[in-house]
């Protein structure tokens, strides 16, 4: 049963789109990979895309760190909106740190979601099974809507994931969980569904598995944007909407030997204040850990409402540190939750990443790849990119306003043409 009315989620209007909608959300797909590949003709599905349809720099949610992000994207909303502010939060009643990658947490319903309980087929495909059940949260499997990774994609049956036989269906083996093949299993899966089951709205999430390791015009780097746009080309030939985002960007954040650049921040405060006095949680921990050895650009201090001032004018102190705000004044900024919410932000800038302290980030699995990662305000700038053109309503909007990456579906469903 279809019923064609429009739906609102999260107090945004979605038109039932004639056509089938692709977003595909480009892990850590930092402008400069872009740039590089367009200026060395790597991408030009994605190039004539940007001419004929519309491109932009978008603001992504910050910490710009993989589940805020991508929550954001399917819910359209900041984290203030749907609760997910990092991969790993301090749990207030218990001062446990825990994941917050679980379905639980999320506080506001996605726009899959509200598609597939009003008639709509909608697939969800993700390359880390950690984002699988926040992003396929309240959908209609039974309906037949589609939600698996590709990291599981082995073992699919039709009672969770909507979908069996997944390797055949696309014709690859099981990605390594470490690889390019991981996302990229993930756009041929969207190519096959959109072929055989031609769903209203598929959500594609890759993994940035390629740009922690790899910098742009690095030949691995190469390889991927030019498998990337091939398989992205062939979802515009079957005549899709394809919106391309990212969830963040990646800075090169090592010192010129090649070591990692760190402020350890849980040790400075521990000298400056004494142990115990202060816990810092670094929200990028998951267990890809092997990526960035948990080593990001945003962290959060929990700390006593006496050393407050004096942790935030001594955090402010240490060089690499761009920014450091209370938990006030952080959740206004971000539109962050302020009951998840650290006492004290940390952001480091462009070239610096904070840790806790040396023996808690194991950093073997770097090999003699300089570390790059993400987090701060220097890796929140992504592409924004849409194959068709927009209605003068939308052009009119991103003209007049900075178009955040959560906007994604708004613009692909109600803004092209
Ligand atoms: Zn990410």
């Amino acid at each position: 049963m279809t019923c064609e009315k429009d739906i609102s989620v999260n107090g945004v209007r979605y038109r039932f789109p004639a056509r089938p909608i692709v977003v595909i959300c480009n892990d850590g797909g930092d402008p400069a990979y872009l740039e590089y590949a367009l200026d060395n003709g790597i991408v030009p599905n994605i190039a004539r895309f940007m001419k004929s349809g519309f491109a932009a720099t978008a603001q992504a949610v910050i910490p710009s760190f993989t589940c805020p992000n991508n929550v954001s994207i399917v819910t359209g909303s900041p984290p203030a909106v749907h609760g997910i502010s990092g991969n790993f939060y301090l749990e207030p009643e218990t001062k446990k740190a825990v994941v917050m990658t679980g379905p639980e947490l999320m506080r506001a319903p996605t726009i899959l979601a509200e598609f597939s309980r009003n008639g709509a087929k909608v697939a969800s495909v993700t390359a880390k099974d950690k984002l699988r059940q926040q992003l396929g949260k309240g959908m209609n499997i039974e309906g037949g809507s589609i939600n698996f990774s590709s990291e599981k994609a082995d073992t699919c049956n039709r009672r969770e994931h909507g979908i069996e036989n997944v390797l055949e269906l696309v014709g690859l083996p099981l990605p390594d969980m470490y690889s390019a093949d991981l996302s990229l299993f993930v756009l041929q899966a969207g190519v096959k569904l959109i072929e055989k089951d031609r769903p209203l709205i598929t959500y594609l999430s890759l993994t940035d598995y390629i740009q922690h390791k790899y910098a742009p015009g690095e030949p691995e780097a190469i390889h991927y944007y030019r498998d990337i746009d091939a398989i992205v080309g062939e979802l515009d030939r079957l005549g899709a909407v394809v919106g391309l985002i990212a969830d963040h960007g990646m800075r090169d954040k090592s010192n010129s030997d090649g070591s990692p650049k760190v402020v350890w921040l849980q040790d400075a405060l521990d000298r400056a204040f004494g142990k115990g006095t202060t816990t810092v949680i670094c929200p990028i921990t998951d267990y890809f850990a092997a990526h960035h050895g948990s080593l990001g650009s945003f962290v959060r201090v929990y700390c006593t409402d006496s050393t407050r001032a004096a942790v935030m004018r001594f955090a402010a102190g240490l060089p690499g540190i761009e920014a450091v705000y209370d938990k006030e004044t952080a959740s206004r900024l971000f539109e962050l939750p302020i009951d998840r919410e650290g006492d004290v932000v940390v952001i480091s800038d462009g070239e610096t990443c904070i840790g806790t302290t040396p023996a808690a980030h194991d950093l073997s699995a770097l090999g003699d790849h300089p570390l790059r990662t993400h987090g701060g305000l220097a890796e929140s700038y992504v592409p924004f990119i849409l194959n068709g053109p927009l209605n003068d309503a939308y052009a009119k909007r991103a003209a007049a306003s900075t178009l955040r990456n959560f906007h994604i579906f708004d613009f692909a469903i109600n803004g092209v043409m």
